[in-house]
């Protein structure tokens, strides 16, 4: 098996599982609990947490643990929301579905939502963004890196929008923490442990100093009474474990991926078109299209390699994938379209490898039709 769907989730790195099985194995006391034991898990989540801010370069505000980027990100926005006079919330057409479901909640419920348009390079329409964003806007939320086509949106131009319009600026940074700088100027940042080789079942919303979000979860007041329930240590410790490791390997890990992007796109050869601009990108995300080529097809002839057509989401439903048409691709070009994912535990053989099937297998289905 060889595996290149690094979007949809990365492998537990060794460091982070080491880091975690004490507080999983022995050292099980419940962190809010006033005891010796309680008191150490709740140092080893402190650790954790600031190991996250320091990932983050981030030396104000708060970091708050939460079960998963979507919980984060379902609170940043319906939270903000709360808690604000304005009703109109602005995001990107491509955003993750945590994102795009969240303000369609809100729409429901009498909030205007703008879905602002991208070009076919994936990147937003700045213009658009100018004239959407104004102040009745209670929220701006845009993702660094976008997890289907890996292009890398202007978010730091967009909060200075929000802020001239005294909008708050949630950014999703889940594909791009720990791999990048974050974007200046965001108010609320939404992480995930599995996608930077931590562990799955937790993420956290980053806020700065008067941003708090109204609580979405009520109950024994944990997190300063922002986001209830009782912390586990273990997956606490591992989300800051992976954070520690992912800065001290960022410029190693980023060297290795482009690398292989380029190895990829050799081995595959003519007749490949990259979705979204090949420039403001994420190197470790390789989406893209061959005319004729069926990809759920592909994926289906060659078990032995995991990838995916876009999104878990995306792949799941068999609907063609909503930032593929975003970029103004119609069913049969994004039907024609895979994504390779790729990172710090990909070897540059098993990559070639798996790109030469790749390439005879779409070449076999080109000779067929
Ligand atoms: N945002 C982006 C860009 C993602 O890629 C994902 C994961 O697919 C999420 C949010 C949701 O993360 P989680 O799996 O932690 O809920």
């Amino acid at each position: 098996m060889i595996y290149l769907d690094y979007q949809a989730t990365t492998p537990l790195a060794p460091e982070v599982a080491a880091a975690m099985r004490p507080w999983i194995e022995e050292k099980f006391a419940n962190p809010h609990s006033p005891s010796r034991w309680g008191s150490e898990a709740a140092a080893a989540i402190e650790v954790a947490r600031d190991q996250i801010l320091t990932a983050a370069a981030l030396d104000e505000g708060r970091f708050s643990f939460t079960g998963s980027a979507t919980e984060a990100l379902n609170w940043a926005i319906k939270g903000t929301a709360e808690r604000s006079e304005r009703r109109k919330l602005v995001t990107i057409a491509t955003e993750h579905a945590a994102v795009l479901d969240s303000v369609e909640w809100l729409e429901g419920r009498a909030y205007q939502v703008v879905r602002l348009a991208v070009g076919a390079d994936g990147l937003v329409d700045l213009g658009a963004a100018r004239e959407a964003i104004d102040r009745k806007t209670a929220m701006v939320a845009a993702m660094l890196v976008n997890n289907e086509i890996g292009v890398i949106q202007p978010v730091a131009e967009l909060a200075v929008m929000a802020h001239e319009a005294g909008a708050v600026m949630l950014c999703d940074a889940v594909q791009g923490f720990g791999r990048m700088d974050l974007p200046e100027g965001a108010d609320l940042i939404a992480i995930s442990g599995h996608k930077l080789h931590g562990p799955k079942g937790i993420g956290g919303l980053w806020i700065r100093k008067g941003f708090e979000p109204r609580p979405l979860l009520h109950g024994g007041g944990q997190e300063q009474g922002l986001r209830s329930g009782t912390l586990s240590t273990g997956l606490c410790v591992g989300l800051g474990e992976a954070a520690r490791l992912a800065t001290e390997r960022r410029d190693a890990d980023a060297m290795h991926v482009a690398k292989l992007f380029e190895l990829a796109l050799a081995t595959l050869g003519e007749g490949w078109t990259i979705n979204g601009t090949a420039e403001a990108r994420y190197r470790g995300n390789l989406n893209l299209r061959r005319d004729g080529l069926d990809g759920a097809r592909l994926i289906y002839d060659l078990r032995n390699l995991a990838f995916s057509l876009g999104s878990a989401c995306a792949s799941g439903s068999g609907r063609p994938s909503h930032v593929l048409r975003a970029l103004g691709l119609g069913d049969r070009e994004a039907r024609s379209s895979i994504r390779l994912g790729f990172g710090r535990y990909t070897g540059e053989e098993e990559l070639v490898l798996a790109c030469r099937r790749i390439a005879v297998a779409a070449s076999e289905q080109h000779r067929a039709a």
